[in-house]
């Protein structure tokens, strides 16, 4: 009998997240161009968080954030960003995934 596979993005997409309007969990600190590690979080974040405005720098919508860290190991010591984990009730739900 054949093994059925879900790809990596139909798991993702079985999870769901509470977002705590006004209060996002993560920020990027202020700056005019971004370090390389900062602008590496727009294609390793897991959840395409991250993403360059009309300037280049970065942003983030933490909408979606799956609290994987890699952000925050990749930039929060150097105090690029500033990170934290949702209020309790608000966040990302594993259940379906
Ligand atoms: Fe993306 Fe992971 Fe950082 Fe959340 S913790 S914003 S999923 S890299």
């Amino acid at each position: 009998m054949a093994q059925e596979f879900q790809r990596v993005e139909e798991k993702l997409y079985q999870n769901r997240y509470v977002v705590d309007s006004g209060k996002p969990h993560i920020s990027v600190a202020e700056h005019k161009t971004p370090s390389a590690n900062l602008l590496a979080l727009t294609r390793i974040c897991p959840a395409g968080c991250y993403t360059q405005n009309e300037l280049g720098q970065v942003e983030i919508a933490a909408d979606g954030c799956m609290e994987c860290g890699t952000c925050r190991v990749l930039c929060e010591p150097a105090g690029e960003i500033v990170w934290n984990y949702p209020r309790g009730g608000y966040g990302v739900l594993f259940k379906f995934g």
